[in-house]
């Protein structure tokens, strides 16, 4: 008797297909990793128009990061990739990080990154799925990159949540601010690069640089995303 095949399912395009990649079919996935702008904004690494070099954002507020990077946009495919990741305990699909690795080490090259950090996920995510998706990424970019890893960034109270709902980007702020916290052991880095899974609107990742700067825990702070959030 034949037995019927059933064929995956692309998490992004919802087609079946023969087969998958993290979760994705092959013309998802090609879309996901060609991502790469040719010029990009120098603080946070927003794709750009030719010509300009900082982004809407960048120009309007105080940035405390130095720089930053991230692999694709957090829309189509890559919001379903990231699904995945966080909420279908599919973290082997970090390694999707493999297919940008020669990006990322532009990046990372002629930087001066004492160690590499990572924004704690909520207590929420934390105790309902028993990781960290930042925290798995710093891991595998700590012995990728050959740096040292090291936790300084702790949350008083399981905050994501409280962001979830759509709040305004004050009411983001103050929620931010409050709950994190950065500790130091008295020696100031060159620089660090702090991880974390999604930019949606560098609220967190501005706060956590600004803490780790008022701490005088680093001259430096980069960061790294995997997705941010791109506007069309
Ligand atoms: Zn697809
Ligand atoms: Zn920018």
């Amino acid at each position: 008797m034949l037995e019927k095949i059933v064929f995956p399912l692309c998490n992004c395009c919802k087609k079946q297909t023969t087969e998958t990649k993290f979760g994705l079919c092959f013309s998802c996935f090609e879309k996901l990793i060609s991502f790469n702008p040719e010029n990009r904004c120098k603080y946070c690494g927003y794709p750009l128009e030719k010509g300009s070099n900082i982004c809407g954002r960048c120009f309007s507020r105080k940035s405390f990061f130095d720089a930053g990077f991230f692999l694709f946009p957090y829309s189509e495919c890559g919001k379903a990739l990231i699904h995945s990741i966080k909420f279908e305990d599919k973290l082997e699909y970090l390694e999707v990080i493999n297919f940008f690795i020669n990006q990322l080490t532009d990046f990372i090259n002629g930087k001066e990154i004492d160690f590499i950090t990572y924004v704690p996920s909520s207590l929420f995510h934390y105790l309902s799925r028993g990781y960290s998706v930042p925290r798995e990424l710093a891991k595998r970019l700590s012995s990728f990159f050959n740096i040292p890893y090291k936790k300084i960034v702790y949350t008083k109270r399981p905050y994501k949540k409280l962001l979830s709902k759509s709040k305004s980007v004050k009411e983001r702020k103050s929620i931010v601010g409050n709950f994190f916290r950065v500790k130091s052991d008295g020696r100031k880095a060159n620089g660090i690069l702090l991880v974390d899974d999604v930019f949606t609107t560098g609220t967190t990742v501005n706060t956590v640089a600004s803490l780790v700067k008022k701490n005088n825990v680093a001259e430096k702070v980069y960061f790294f995303t995997l997705s941010m959030v791109v506007k069309d």
